[in-house]
């Protein structure tokens, strides 16, 4: 089998339409008929086929995207679907598998938005994990975002997989915070997985899309055709500005571990230097059970947490950051850090969430150590 590196640069080789060695950015959201070979709609056996390989009209399918479905499909094992962003990702997926009853605890807000929605509208229940002994049945949806958001710790996805397919029930796993090759949800049991491709897919803070991803083809060919009536095909440009960062995933997600891992390191055993400051520091790293290891055998995620001491320090910390961009969203080569008390209702107050990019881990580490010791020397005792 093809390495990870290698299906980022080459798995879209076989889609090649010119011999520009960059794919070429294609606009259009037409595409002219074949005069010469005129087939009806009605007579079409295989649509969605078809109009991959003879695009018609873009909401459906358009040369960036496919050959961004190829990529995605090889390098996060399974049949892709891709979408105009996460949460667009997480409707189809919902939509698909129509469940009676939703179970979730923490997770993305807009996940469970979504979820609120459908609680609202169509009377979907909505319950807890903790209670899929007492309410699940066959067909119902289970969804777990791991690692998870803002911590970046790290919940296991197996002995959720083996409470959930008891009943018969179904596994979803968002695993936009750890993709391949840091974690393979399919190997805990996994029944479909999503990425927000936001984030590290994307990696460089400049596109939206999302992606569904299932075991067979079939199945991801019924998400397709949903998609082309709920108009969430990934556009065009988006298409092109995915698929130019997926040729660099690899080395770039690696990096941004390798980084993170040291960075929560440092802060964890130094954290008596910073007594009047840092409290708390989260990330998977730092947690002790066996589960961990085995699931996120290619590294550990680039986003964790700290808690600060007050309020107060969490609005300074940012502004005494040199390398540090103070902003939401995560997972781009820009190291970035967030008071997450300004995008998130139901966070403490006291919590800073950093996203760890590409940048070298020393001078990281010099600028955290530099504004946290600022912090430190104005602290009161
Ligand atoms: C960002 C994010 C989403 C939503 O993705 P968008 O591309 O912003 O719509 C879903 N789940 C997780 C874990 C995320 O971090």
């Amino acid at each position: 089998m093809t390495h990870l590196s290698t299906a980022c640069i080459h798995a879209d080789d076989i889609h090649n339409r010119v011999t520009d060695v960059a794919p070429p950015i294609n606009v259009s959201t037409t595409f002219r008929y074949d005069n010469e070979n005129l087939v009806p709609e009605v007579e079409i056996e295989n649509f969605i086929e078809t109009i991959e390989q003879t695009p018609v009209y873009s909401r459906e399918s358009h040369p960036n995207s496919f050959r961004l479905q190829t990529v995605l499909s090889d390098i996060l094992g399974g049949h892709a679907a891709v979408y105009n962003s996460g949460v667009s990702a997480f409707h189809a997926l919902i939509f698909h598998y129509n469940p009676k009853r939703f179970f979730m605890d923490d997770g993305y807000s807009g996940v469970r938005g979504i979820a609120t929605l459908y609680q609202e509208k169509h009377g979907l229940e909505t319950y807890k994990l903790h209670q899929i002994e007492e309410f699940a049945e066959k067909g119902d949806l289970i969804h777990l975002e791991v690692p998870l958001n803002p911590y970046g710790t790290c919940r296991d996805i197996a002995a959720l997989a083996k409470r959930v397919h008891k009943k018969g029930a179904i596994l979803s796993i968002d695993s936009t915070l750890a993709p391949p090759p840091l974690q393979d949800a399919w190997d805990f049991g996994a029944d479909v997985v999503m990425h927000s491709a936001t984030k590290y897919l994307g990696g460089h803070s400049d596109l939206l899309a999302g992606v569904v991803v299932v075991k067979t083809m079939e199945q991801q060919r019924k998400l397709i055709r949903e998609r082309i009536f709920l108009g969430t095909n990934v556009g065009n440009l988006e298409s092109f500005l995915l698929l130019r960062s997926l040729r660099t995933f690899e080395m770039r997600v690696l990096k941004q571990s390798e980084n993170a891992t040291k960075i929560v390191s440092f802060l964890h055993e130094n954290k008596a230097n910073y007594s009047k400051v840092l409290n708390e520091v989260y990330h998977s790293s730092l947690q002790k059970e066996a589960f961990v290891q085995r699931q996120l055998a290619g590294g550990h995620g680039a986003v964790f947490s700290v808690t600060l001491r007050s309020v107060e320090q969490c609005k300074k910390l940012p502004a005494k950051l040199v390398y540090f961009q103070h902003a939401t969203s995560l997972g781009g080569v820009e190291s970035l850090i967030e008071w997450r008390a300004l995008s998130d209702t139901k966070i403490d107050p006291c919590l800073v969430r950093l996203s760890i990019g590409c940048e070298n881990a020393d001078d990281l580490i010099q600028d955290l150590d530099n504004a946290l010791n600022a912090l430190q020397g104005a602290a009161k005792d």
